[in-house]
């Protein structure tokens, strides 16, 4: 009890010290200014709709001429702000449309173990041994990126492990995919769950042939039961730490994100990221699709265009292709991998996460209302399931003008993905799937299914139009090597390309990250491209995209971003974020 009363005095006296260096920077270092008129030379700026052009003129937020340098330097007051690119690349901000913020900032704070920091199993444990032995502020250990495909010789803790680990202190471990957890007796108890607890609706509590808990839980309704029961942090840390991630997107080159669900502990996490995304100096333009309990109880969804706007709805109708998720029509192929790493069963198959009726029920209520949904879906199956569900809702209600979201999208078939454009539908892929886990697909998918895995060319050449995500946290933000998996299909441990028939120009990759994405959103009148007339959402490139060697694509950075011509401060001390640290560091005392 005395150690944890010290550690908490320090923390206590290293909040104040960070608040007041954030205070001093704020003094000295006052946020760039705004420009009414900015004028952009020096450098490509690519528009993404109509080629590149030489320069380009902002005014009051909104692009008013692009074209060559003199006919638009000609259009220009005497004191527009002249932008130098100093030959680096203009281009329109990139938009996130699937990611999970408050959830990538939560679990940036909890105990790293991914595969992205982790080689083999003994590191991993080595990690989580020092982590449960160290204070933490809510008495528990959260531990966040367990991966046992891109760790190789990962095999699930058993309870007895985890308890080693941690015999008095709650732990809990959750996956990369974030589609199972592994929860230790401590944790299991504090949570109320039992052996005879209730499996929740799409979620399972596993236990062993005697009834006994394994400590292993499995999709997200489960998980989600365990995790309610972990203590909040101080009250406003998520919210500053979200801000802080708002801010992450920005310095990535992002102006728009959408978060695709919002899956963290956060108490009253709708507002909460509302009030973030609606604050006048927000450093990303932030809106979401929300779970079906996240959505008003009535009407209709909110314009796009409105700072935090509830856009859609968003369902999970299967899980990870790397948890045994995924469902496929054909088993899970019986290698190494997936038997005594994943502990599938041979000849394994997994269930959809609905029948067609529960989820034509919910599909018809918010169709019926004008939301947007957006449905996971890895397998064929679990794309079979959606589509017939759209085609007959469509049929009985028709709305074109609703383009249902398929999201992920590892294993959908040409027939599917022509079936889907005739059903008004868009799809979003996760391509860097491929760079992360390609050089072990054809162990769990076998050759055959590796061969077409994120088809992202086959949805194109189906007249659909794409869009690429990351899906923050399953994978770390960085929008140019998704860029580059799209274009490339290169996995970054070497080896063969992964279904490199499926390649996508760069200019299609540059659309599915700017101009498709926002249609898919419905911003495309807005942003997404540099036209006159659209907003100024802005990001400057350290090189053009569409022309760097094709070795240096995943190396690109962003150096700045402009939201409506606002140049936008993405540093960690903005006056918003240290607002923000005073409301937690108030509420220590
Ligand atoms: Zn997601």
């Amino acid at each position: 009890m005395a150690r944890k009363q010290t550690s908490f005095k320090w923390l206590k006296i290293g909040l104040l010290g960070l608040l007041a260096v954030v205070g001093i920077w704020q003094f000295w270092l006052t946020p760039p200014a705004y420009h009414n008129e900015i004028l952009f030379t020096g450098g490509d700026i690519v528009t993404v709709t109509q080629g590149t052009k030489e320069a380009m003129l902002v005014r009051d937020g909104r692009i008013v001429a692009i074209g060559t340098k003199a006919e638009v330097t000609a259009l220009a007051s005497g004191d527009a702000q002249q932008y130098d690119l100093e030959g680096k690349a203009l281009l329109p901000g990139l938009i996130e449309p699937h990611t999970h913020p408050i959830a990538t900032a939560q679990f940036g704070a909890a105990v790293d173990i991914s595969g992205f920091t982790h080689s083999n199993r003994a590191e991993v444990m080595q990690t989580l041994k020092e982590a449960a032995e160290q204070w933490s502020p809510n008495g528990w250990t959260i531990a966040f990126g367990w991966d046992p495909v891109m760790v190789d010789d990962l095999e699930p803790p058993t309870l007895a492990e985890l308890d080693a680990l941690s015999a008095e202190k709650p732990l809990v471990i959750l996956t990369q995919m974030m589609h199972d957890a592994y929860a230790n007796s401590a944790a299991l108890k504090a949570a109320a769950i039992g052996p005879n607890t209730p499996n929740p609706v799409g979620g399972e509590f596993v236990r062993d042939a005697d009834g006994k808990l394994t400590g292993t839980v499995r999709e997200v309704n489960a998980i989600g039961q365990l995790f309610s029961h972990v203590p909040p942090p101080p009250a406003g840390s998520i919210e500053l730490i979200t801000n802080m991630q708002f801010g992450a997107y920005a310095r990535a080159g992002f102006t728009t994100i959408a978060a695709a669900g919002l899956v963290s502990t956060a108490h009253d996490q709708v507002t909460m990221y509302k009030r973030l995304a609606a604050h006048p100096d927000a450093p990303v333009q932030a809106i979401m699709y929300g779970l079906p309990n996240q959505l008003p109880a009535q009407g209709g969804p909110q314009a796009a265009t409105e700072p935090g706007a509830i856009i859609g709805v968003k369902f999970w109708m299967d899980g990870s292709p790397y948890a045994g998720g995924a469902a496929t029509d054909e088993p899970y192929t019986v290698s190494d991998l997936t038997v005594q790493r994943l502990h599938l069963p041979p000849g394994h198959i997994a269930p959809l996460n609905y029948d067609a009726m529960s989820f034509q029920q919910a599909f018809e209520t918010y169709h019926r209302r004008g939301y947007q949904v957006a449905v996971h879906v890895q397998g064929e199956r679990a794309v079979e399931q959606t589509l017939d569900v759209v085609s007959t809702v469509q049929a009985a209600y028709p709305n074109p003008g609703l383009h249902h979201r398929m999201e992920h999208n590892a294993l959908i078939t040409s027939g599917q993905l022509a079936r889907a454009k005739t059903l008004g539908m868009t799809t979003s892929f996760f391509v860097d799937h491929v760079t992360f886990y390609g050089h072990r697909l054809p162990e769990i998918f076998g050759p055959e299914r590796t061969a077409h895995y994120m088809p992202v060319k086959a949805a194109i050449d189906a007249g659909l139009r794409v869009s690429l995500h990351a899906d923050n946290p399953a994978t770390p933000i960085g929008p140019m090597r998704t860029f580059a998996a799209a274009v490339t299909r290169q996995p970054h441990r070497g080896g063969p390309k992964v279904a490199p028939d499926q390649a996508i120009t760069r200019l299609e990759a540059l659309r599915a990250m700017t101009i498709d994405a926002a249609w898919q959103l419905g911003l495309a009148e807005e942003r997404g491209s540099l036209e006159v007339g659209k907003a100024a959402d802005l990001v400057i490139l350290s090189a053009n995209p569409l022309t760097a060697p094709e070795e240096s694509l995943a190396t690109i950075t962003a150096e700045a971003t402009w939201i409506s011509g606002r140049r936008i401060d993405s540093r960690k001390t903005t006056a918003a974020n240290a607002a923000l640290l005073w409301e937690v560091t108030k509420g220590l005392f």
